[in-house]
């Protein structure tokens, strides 16, 4: 895929958001060449928010973006889905400030710009090739960008829980293995840690539809949809926090216990260290040794 896409047709939901527990109508709609994607907020104005590194705000528990006090919060699911099957401009449009948490994956948005089809623009895609290594650490958490041919993510986690403990995975993002592999994976939590978080004012919409609940010792909504489910979702998290780089990366990114705060501090310190990384396009013989994403809806 050498050059860049967008969805043939607008495509509509509604939800509520995770932490606000507010409704929420979302629409994604074609956009030219060059925009990315870009969020629109249709009850204020239409004011908009680029997704890229420099309107990351407040990250904990979700990636939050701001411009000019405007709030976007928990985008990574949605971008995640749009790197995931190739959709590189696009205007979203929002009447609030939340995406909405939908099944808790990124499979819906799949099934929503599948339904749409994606079509082929003019320009060439513009990757961002890493260069050299680049590490941080954290405690005993730790995330990496290194160079590679292709898009690669890996992500280990180790949680003291019987259904998780030590799970690694490793992915290629080509030939539909984001659809396949990474897409259905839903967000997580424990009810141990429930009330805590309603008291800092989070997942207030959160229910046993939109997350897999952990209790003590197993699971309050099984069945799980991976065995190695909750891996598999922070490697979606992290394909989404990454897509603030607004461009699609050329490298291998290798994350251990890190979380929103660190998937963006990586993007926003590689981006400012213009040593590690350049911007490239691709020729149709390159574009040939890296294969690529790919959905059945496509139609060039
Ligand atoms: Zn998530």
């Amino acid at each position: 895929m050498i050059y860049e896409r967008t969805i043939r047709n607008p495509v509509e939901c509604t939800g509520i958001g995770l932490h606000s527990g507010a409704n929420v109508r979302l629409r994604i709609l074609p956009a030219s060449p060059g925009t990315g994607i870009v969020f629109r907020r249709t009850d204020l104005d239409n004011f908009e928010v680029e997704a890229v590194s420099r309107n990351v705000a407040k990250v904990s528990y979700a990636t939050s973006l701001m411009k000019q006090g405007v709030l976007i919060s928990t985008t990574e699911h949605l971008l995640s889905a749009c790197v995931g099957v190739g959709l590189d401009n696009a205007v979203v449009e929002l009447d609030n400030l939340e995406l909405p948490i939908l099944d808790g994956s990124a499979q819906p948005f799949i099934d929503m710009i599948s339904a749409a089809g994606l079509r082929q623009q003019r320009r060439k895609r513009t990757y961002l090739k890493i260069l050299r290594p680049y590490e941080m650490r954290e405690g005993d958490k730790t995330i990496g960008v290194y160079p590679a041919d292709n898009y690669t993510v890996s992500y280990s986690i180790n949680f003291p829980h019987p259904l998780i403990g030590q799970e690694t995975f490793k992915v290629g993002l080509s030939n539909g293995s984001y659809v396949e592999q990474i897409a259905a994976a839903r967000t997580f939590g424990f009810l141990e840690q429930q009330q805590a978080m309603l008291n800092m004012g989070l997942i207030r919409g959160a229910s046993r539809e939109n997350c897999v609940v952990l209790t003590r010792h197993g699971l309050d909504n099984g069945p799980l949809r991976f065995p190695d489910e909750f891996v598999r979702h922070k490697v979606l998290d992290l394909i989404g926090d990454l897509a603030l780089f607004g461009k699609r990366i050329l490298g291998y990114v290798k994350a251990d216990r890190a979380g929103h705060a660190m998937h963006t501090a990586i993007v926003s310190r590689v981006l400012r260290d213009p040593s590690c990384w350049e911007e490239i396009t691709l020729d149709k013989f390159a574009a040939s040794r890296f294969p690529e994403e790919h959905l059945s809806a496509v139609a060039d």
